[in-house]
């Protein structure tokens, strides 16, 4: 692989790289530490100094710097393998000398902006060693209200995005997730779903523009990275292609008033018959509304024995007298009253939907402190044909067996519908009814409750297997999953690419693969489950 990068200590530092391929155990590792800063401030400018951005194990800062975004506690134990170094890069020329020192050193470079990956893949790694290009530092918003555009840094969190539009205008969001605290550089380049997704479509459904660092640590926009890069990190994983340093995305109009409202429905109160209208309709209302079903486990009121108990949570893009009209009309079934409605604004329901409760600030959603972090295992499913009542009992039964995942259930249709699925590299599009998260959440330590709380979320998996996407059995990308397969970036990279690659991305992972083949010949930015390179 080629670089552009003045060299001048090319035979020292590639002497180095041997001293990186040691284990992280090994006496010469403080040395490669080491190596790999010396090697960063040397392809620093002098009027961007990078020292302040190194933290290495030696740097008191350094557990709390790799701490500060792990948003998944399975992946912050004392075995879990640790960074050469973090670069919380500060300037553009950091990630170039970050891309350059990485090669040089053979050190795997590992990118995170938010740390919400389901299996921690920007901050951990199956192969030492590694280190991570933090992107934190790179958090701006700049909204343009007169062109409905804005900039936004890969750093940068949701609930900054939403904050920002919101303070600049009432009428304007942008469709993405409903967790405020999701990066954007990982949540964009991944897809990027939330509750208006079936008036507008994704996040990569409302991208114009983009800024990224190539392999070659040139830094290119929409223009001079050509039509299929841009098109690739709409929703192929950003972290297959270069370093995400901003996006450019289209703002969206939002009415000043918007309704939502939560209401639930236990095995004791006929949940089935409520969760089986709303699997026939949920895809089909109007596009201004999105009711999203959680199911779970609970006691039961009246008997204390366990039961389902099924959550409709609504954002509709409108006020609550047209929504009451549209329910009675369309889904009588849930028996929405006025008193279930809330009227406030977008921003406000930002915070609704992500469980603040009523009147919460919202500078709550710049805020970067989880309110309680778990151990996370997730998995995804799209469903393309509706259950029968039966098979909703048995999925209960089976529920109730397990008791811990959860099933969240999120309707398509609307512009979902619309969008051909080769318009981004997001193939989930028409045909699909709703998309299912399987979640298990826990708090214990160790190895114990993970493998079991892991298996409790594959059985559930596996007793869905026959209501679900077939051939393949599809996946959504951004809840990754490594029990869908890993890339151990060698020599079958193309074949283990393949297994997990159809799945998340349908028909599109044979273009992704071309790109990525033209744009990152070597395989430089690759993880766990990184889109692999042609064979030779
Ligand atoms: C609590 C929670 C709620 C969520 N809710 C939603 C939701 O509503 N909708 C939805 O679509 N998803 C949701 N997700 C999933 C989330 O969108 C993905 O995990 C997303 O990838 C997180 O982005 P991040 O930057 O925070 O994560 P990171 O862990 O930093 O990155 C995730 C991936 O992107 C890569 N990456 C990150 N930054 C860059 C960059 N600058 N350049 C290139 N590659 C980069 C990383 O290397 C990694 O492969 C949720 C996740 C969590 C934990």
């Amino acid at each position: 692989m080629g670089t552009p990068f003045p060299n001048s200590k090319t035979l020292f530092l590639l002497s180095l790289r041997v001293l990186f391929t040691a284990s992280s155990s090994s006496p010469s590792t403080a040395f490669a530490n080491e190596a790999l800063s010396q090697c960063l401030i040397s392809h620093s400018q002098a009027s961007q100094p990078i020292t302040s951005a190194i933290y290495t194990p030696a740097n008191s800062s350094y557990s709390t710097v790799l701490q500060s975004y792990i948003r998944n506690l399975r992946f912050n134990t004392s075995d879990t393998l640790k960074p050469t170094l973090v670069l919380t890069a500060l300037h553009e020329s950091h990630v170039q000398a970050a891309i350059v020192c990485a090669w040089k050193l053979s050190v795997q470079m590992k990118i995170r902006s938010g740390g919400h990956d389901f299996e921690g893949i920007s901050y951990v790694s199956i192969s030492s060693p590694f280190f991570i290009l933090d992107m934190v530092n790179f958090r701006s918003v700049d909204i343009d209200i007169e062109t409905e555009t804005a900039w936004v840094q890969a750093g940068a969190i949701l609930g900054e995005v939403y904050y920002r539009i919101a303070a600049k205008s009432k009428v304007h969001g942008f469709p993405a997730g409903v967790c405020p605290m999701v990066g954007i550089g990982g949540h964009i380049s991944g897809g990027g779903y939330g509750n208006m997704m079936r008036k507008y479509g994704l996040s990569v459904d409302n991208i114009v523009d983009a800024c990224i660092i190539n392999v070659k640590g040139e830094i290119l926009d929409r223009e001079s990275m050509g039509e299929d890069l841009f098109w690739a990190i709409r929703g192929g994983g950003g972290a297959s292609f270069g370093v995400i340093i901003s996006y450019k995305v289209n703002l969206v109009r939002v009415p000043e008033m918007v309704t939502v409202f939560r209401i639930q429905r236990t095995g004791e109160q006929d949940a089935t018959e409520v969760v089986y209208k709303w699997e026939q309709v949920a895809h089909r209302l109007h596009e201004d509304l999105f009711i999203r079903l959680v199911v779970d486990v609970v006691a039961g009121e009246n008997s204390g024995e366990k039961t389902v108990r099924a959550k409709f949570i609504a954002l509709f893009l409108g006020d609550a007298q047209r929504l009451l009209s549209m329910m009675s009309e369309r889904f009588p079934e849930l028996a929405l009253q006025s008193s279930d409605c809330i009227e406030m604004s977008w921003v406000e329901s930002t915070l609704y939907w992500t469980n603040f409760s009523i009147g919460t600030p919202v500078d709550t959603l710049l805020s970067r402190t989880p309110r309680g972090l778990t151990h996370l295992k997730r998995k995804s499913d799209y469903v393309e044909q509706i259950m029968s009542k039966d098979e909703l009992r048995l999925l209960w039964k089976r529920m109730i067996e397990l008791e811990r995942p959860i099933l969240t259930f999120n309707p398509y249709g609307g512009k979902m519908g619309e969008i051909p699925a080769t318009k981004t590299p997001f193939p989930h599009r028409a045909g699909n009814l709703w998309k299912v998260q399987y979640a298990t959440n826990w708090h214990e330590d160790g190895d114990k409750a993970a493998r079991h709380n892991i298996e409790l979320t594959r059985k559930l998996y596996g007793y869905m297997t026959p209501f679900v996407s077939k051939n393949p059995r599809a996946a959504f990308l951004n809840y990754r999953d490594l029990d869908l397969g890993v890339n151990h970036n060698g020599d079958e990279s193309y074949e283990e690419g393949k297994v997990y690659g159809v799945k998340y991305f349908k028909g599109n992972f044979n273009r992704l693969v071309k790109i990525k083949t033209k744009v990152d010949p070597g395989n430089f930015f690759r993880n766990e489950q990184s889109i692999p390179v042609l064979p030779r």
